[in-house]
């Protein structure tokens, strides 16, 4: 489990730089479209189905206030129009950083 080293905000990234001396850019917007909890993902229902529901974003949603390291293994993120449920795992952002 890598831990995370340095986390700040340049421009419209979300900057990491984990221990080992990896580092990651990820754009707040597609972190924010990305955010894994259940009211942005969906829950599975009883048969197992995930309804993907729309999005509620507010006008400044895609702005990042502030985040806090959970457990060190994770960030949770806290965004301008309130949302904040999302706890994003390290594998989840570095999973994120590597999609096109
Ligand atoms: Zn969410």
């Amino acid at each position: 489990m890598s831990k995370l080293d340095h986390a700040t905000v340049i421009g419209n990234e979300l900057a990491l730089r984990f221990e080992e001396g990896e580092e990651l850019f990820l754009p707040l917007d597609l972190l924010r479209r990305a955010c894994p909890c259940a009211a942005c993902q969906g829950e599975p229902d009883a048969l197992g189905r995930v309804l993907r529901p729309v999005q509620q974003i507010g006008p400044r949603g895609f702005e990042l206030l502030r985040f806090q390291v959970i457990g060190g293994y994770a960030l949770q993120l806290f965004w301008g129009d309130g949302h904040s449920t999302g706890i994003y795992s390290h594998d989840y952002l570095k999973r994120l950083a590597v999609l096109p």
